[in-house]
Formats: C-alpha cells, sequence, structure tokens
C-alpha cells in the first residue's frame, strides 16, 4: 500500500526539524520521501491514498525504552504475575502491546518477561497476528536468588550462572540483555540500595553481551551499584536514581564518566512522577538537574506496567522529563532519534526520512509548544500500516 500523508506540520525527527505544509511518501514499509507537499506530493501515480491530516503534526512514532508487558500496572502487578498461569500472562501481554501502539509507541524495550513470553508476542506482532509496537526483547531479567524479580525465572549467583544466562537468552532470541544489579522497590526482600551481584559479575555479564553484539541494559538503583555499570561499561543504566538506605549519594565525578563514556540513562519517569512530592523528589530532582547541566543523554522510558503505570500513559513519562528540566524539543528527540540510537536502531527507526521503516503518528495539536497535545495521538502507523483499534 502506498499513501501521502499531508500536514500543516511534520517533524523529522533530526535536531529542529520542522516542514511547514509537509508531506510523507509511503510505500509499503517504508518511507520513500520526506518534505513540503508540493515536492513530494508533485507526480504521485493515481494507487496512492492521500490522507490530509490538516492542522495536525506527523511526527515519527515514539520509543517507550523501559516496559514491562507482563504487569498490569494495578496497584500490585506482583501478584497478579505471580497468580497467573503462562497462558493468562500471554492474554495480557497481547493487550497491553495494544494499549502502547494506541498511544503513539511504535517501538517499546521489553524490560524482562516471564517464560520466553515476550519472544512470542513479539514474533506475533511482526507477523500480523498481533497488534502492538516493535519489540526490542531481553526475555527474562537475570537477578539473584530471591532478587528483584526472581519470580521472572532467572536467578543466577555466581559468573558461571550469569555467563550461562547471558548466552541462553541471546540463543532463544534476545535483542539485549537486562540484569538487575541492585535490588528494587517492587520485590519483597530486595532492598534498591544494595548490590545483587559483584563487580565481577557485572562484567561478565556486560562481556558476554558485548561478546555476542548485544547491548546491556543495567537496572540500578543505588550509588554502589550504578558506579560499578559505569566502570564495566554497559549501554543504558536503568532508573539511576542514585539512593542509600536514607537519601542519596550523588557522584558528579560517576556522573561525568556516564557522559564521558557515551553511556544513555533511562530515568523511567512516568505518570507516577506527577503524584509524587516533598524532599524526597526535590532532592531527585536536583540531581537529575546536575546530570543533565553535563550533558547527560536521557531517554524516554516509563517502566510500564508497575504500581499504577498502565501502558497508555507513555505521555505522563514525558511530561515529567518537563519536571526535570527538558525543554519540549528535548523531550521529543528522548522519545525519538536520541531512543533510536540508544537502543542501536537509529537506522530504521526515530526519524522520518527516506528507507526508515513507515513508523508516523498524527497528533492533534504542536507538541513543540505542549508536550501534552501527545496524549492527542489519534492516528498511527506501524511498519506502513494502519492498526485498527475499534476493537479496544
Ligand atoms: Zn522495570
Amino acid at each position: 500500500m502506498k499513501y501521502l500523508l499531508k500536514a500543516e506540520r511534520v517533524l523529522g525527527g533530526r535536531k529542529g526539524e520542522v516542514i511547514k505544509n509537509g508531506a510523507v511518501l509511503v510505500d509499503g514499509e517504508s518511507i520513500m520521501s520526506v518534505g513540503s507537499a508540493d515536492v513530494v506530493g508533485a507526480h504521485i501515480d493515481p494507487n496512492v491514498k492521500v490522507i490530509d491530516f490538516g492542522e495536525r503534526t506527523l511526527m515519527p512514532g515514539m520509543i517507550d525504552c523501559h516496559v514491562h508487558l507482563g504487569f498490569d500496572g494495578s496497584a500490585d502487578p506482583v501478584t497478579r504475575m505471580k497468580k497467573s498461569t503462562d497462558e493468562q500472562l500471554l492474554v495480557l501481554m497481547l493487550y497491553n502491546a495494544r494499549l502502547l501502539l494506541r498511544s503513539g509507541v511504535t517501538t517499546a524495550r521489553e524490560m524482562g518477561a516471564r517464560s520466553f513470553l515476550d519472544l512470542v508476542v513479539k514474533e506475533a506482532i511482526e507477523e500480523g497476528t498481533a497488534v502492538g509496537p516493535n519489540l526490542l526483547v531481553s526475555n527474562r531479567p537475570i537477578t539473584s536468588t530471591g532478587g528483584h524479580c526472581w519470580f521472572m525465572g532467572c536467578e543466577c549467583d555466581d559468573t558461571v550462572a550469569v555467563k550461562r544466562a547471558v548466552r541462553d537468552h541471546v540463543k532463544a532470541g534476545a535483542d539485549f540483555i537486562k540484569i538487575m544489579h541492585t535490588g528494587g522497590f517492587m520485590t519483597k526482600g530486595s532492598a534498591p540500595w544494595y548490590n545483587q551481584f559483584d563487580r565481577k559479575e557485572l562484567e561478565t555479564a556486560t562481556y558476554e553481551s558485548h561478546r555476542l553484539d548485544k547491548k546491556i541494559a543495567v537496572h540500578a538503583h543505588g550509588a554502589v551499584g550504578i558506579k560499578d555499570a559505569v566502570d564495566v561499561g554497559v549501554d543504558t543504566i536503568e532508573h539511576c536514581s542514585w539512593v542509600t538506605s536514607s537519601g542519596y549519594d550523588y557522584s558528579e565525578e560517576a556522573a561525568e564518566k556516564i557522559v564521558e563514556k557515551g553511556i544513555h540513562i533511562c530515568l523511567t519517569t512516568n505518570v507516577g512522577w506527577g503524584r509524587m512530592s516533598g524532599q524526597w523528589l526535590e532532592e531527585r530532582l536536583q540531581n537529575i538537574s546536575r546530570m543533565k547541566a553535563l550533558g547527560m543523554k536521557f531517554i524516554a522510558g516509563t517502566d510500564a506496567g508497575i504500581n499504577l503505570v498502565p501502558h497508555d500513559k507513555y505521555v505522563g513519562g514525558l511530561e515529567a522529563l518537563r519536571m526535570v528540566g527538558l525543554s519540549n524539543e528535548e523531550i521529543i528527540e528522548s522519545a525519538t532519534i536520541v531512543a533510536a540510537e540508544a537502543c542501536g536502531i537509529d537506522q530504521t527507526v526515530g526519524t522520518l526520512a527516506p528507507g526508515m521503516r513507515a513508523d508516523i503518528i498524527a497528533v492533534d495539536g504542536d507538541p513543540l509548544s505542549n508536550i501534552s497535545d501527545l496524549w492527542n495521538v489519534d492516528w498511527v502507523m506501524r511498519a506502513g500500516t494502519v492498526p485498527d483499534f475499534a476493537q479496544l
């Protein structure tokens, strides 16, 4: 199918690129050309379907770099997951994938699921038997016995077990590796400020991932764990909250190394941040503004599925990035091109340009002026097809 998509405003995705009265020509799964409507639409053949979006904005589909399709976003997603059979979990994951896509998320990094179900969902979306974003999957997160998200089924306690887990996941088809280097807030008995692995174990996981040409995403809340992740040279750090048992321990020296090494940070801001307040939040925001001042690269990711963060609230995470001092332009980049770079997929997605995959959204409004306009995504194209959301 060929489409000519026209709109008053087309955001190409490259810094500051705004095309007034622009158009995008799509053929099959790919973008053929992008530019002013007069030029792109000049000599199109008669079987091209023309859609004029009028005053709306066309832009690249957005990327959520941190989702859990198997959590339901309720007040207690862990209990639900533990009670669910794999079959029940799969149904939930397919449903959540639809919610993400409808919100304008055309690519998502699945940060940990049970029983390799993320591979099933990914394949179903790719072959068209399910509706959802393009997925990058990590299979089961590597954790310690009884550690954060142990119930997803990959407990490892020494370098041999860690090495084996990375190899098993890559063999099964993982796009990247996820390791829980520190504890987390959602798992009883797992303290976010303590490491679950020693540095050697994290180094082994990182080495094995890179040897197999995969990126590694490291869950790290505690300051000690963050420093390890920086030193061993991981690709993305998730959360990066610098917490201790009693507060924070932000390290400017470690933060400078993050920038130097080009490690991307996923703060996992989400709709929940709008509900937080007080000293704890203030200090967290202060630390983030210091990180930003150093030139740190932030990528959008919401931890969708965790407590009270359902999969249709992606934009709440972008609004929270305003709280940490990003401009609207920077937020859009963190949700598109910068996220694509961090995931190593910027040759395929994240911008509207010839040869890129046709992942395109239409927004009723102008997100460059008002980031909250992104709540009004009312048309989504993924890989050249336009899903019908009437069933949701
Ligand atoms: Zn997570």
